[in-house]
């Protein structure tokens, strides 16, 4: 039987809904949550990333304000507007787009950002905080994987959780939230050996990886969960990690577009008025 297509269409809808009542809550209270995005050089692929940003914001009622700055404006401009953002009171969420140009230090410029105001959940204390088991700003991707789970009714507890892919972004905060979830976790990475043998025996799969078609049928374990996080382009159309046999396989699987891309987005306005909430306290 072929598996159950976790539709991310949905589930981030009602969580834009829910985001959209709660903005209107704090606007309520005198609280208009706002979103700075700071957007350095011309990448094609970041420029539709931040209208999407900023068009998901305006739909539920959170001000997004976009600085853009040049290519070559220098890693010292990029300081000045992130400390200017952590000072300006009226913003309550930062997110920088990445990644930045190649001569500029992404960790250091992540690490000047108000661990408060971190709505991407790159900063070390959030990274801390969720590795410590605290409550802090968790990074949208993994974050949506988990709500789109919690959406399916899909037990995590005591499950052999693999995942494929150790980026700060999306791996290795994965792996760290299904393990406070009490998932038994394996991480898997380009040196890992025996791959397959290692992904035949998840319960849920996890491929974050970015080449289509990487996880192949033979790779997964007949009804496990398979969660597609990769983003390709072949050919001009947009595929994910795993390829489309495997979902004869599966028992529940989230296609791509339409799955976990669609809670990124989601889970950055949920992450934004949080950070408006916590501020307006
Ligand atoms: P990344 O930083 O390039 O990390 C890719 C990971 O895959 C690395 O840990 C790498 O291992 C591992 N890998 C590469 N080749 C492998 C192999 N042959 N066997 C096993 N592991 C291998 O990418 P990322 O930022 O995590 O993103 C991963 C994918 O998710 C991309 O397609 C990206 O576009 C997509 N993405 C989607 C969303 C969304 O909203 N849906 C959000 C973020 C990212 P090493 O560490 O050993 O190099």
């Amino acid at each position: 039987m072929p598996a159950m297509i976790m539709d991310g269409r949905a589930v981030a809808g009602r969580i834009k809904e829910e985001a959209a009542a709660r903005a209107q809550r704090l606007a309520g209270a005198g609280i208009i949550p706002h979103l700075a995005v700071v957007l350095v050089g011309e990448d094609p692929a970041s420029q539709v990333y931040v209208r999407n940003k900023e068009n998901a914001c305006r739909k539920a009622g959170i001000r997004s304000t976009v600085i853009r700055l040049p290519e070559d404006c220098g890693q010292d401009a990029l300081v000045r507007t992130i400390c200017e953002l952590n000072a300006d009171e009226g913003v309550h969420g930062i997110l920088v787009q990445l990644p930045l140009p190649e001569d500029m230090d992404e960790q250091a410029i992540l690490r000047l950002i108000d661990p408060d105001k971190d709505v991407d959940g790159f900063h070390p204390m959030n990274v801390g905080r969720l590795a410590s088991g605290q409550s802090g700003f968790v990074p949208c991707t993994p974050l949506g994987v988990m709500r789109m789970l919690e959406a399916y009714d899909i037990a995590v507890e005591g499950k052999h959780a693999v995942v494929i892919g150790r980026s700060h972004i999306v791996g290795k905060p994965m792996a760290m939230l299904l393990l406070n979830e009490s998932a038994t976790v394996t991480v898997c990475h380009s040196k890992t050996k025996n791959l397959a043998e290692i992904t035949r025996q998840a319960d849920i799969l996890v491929a974050a990886v970015g080449r289509a078609g990487f996880v192949t049928a033979d790779m997964v374990k007949p009804g496990a969960v398979v969660v597609d996080v990769g983003i390709n382009r072949v050919d001009g159309v947009l595929t994910g990690d795993v390829t489309p046999e495997a979902a004869q396989k599966a028992g529940y699987l989230t296609p791509v577009p339409g799955g976990v891309g669609q809670m990124t987005i989601a889970m950055l306005l949920h992450n934004t008025l949080d950070a408006a909430q916590r501020r307006g306290k």
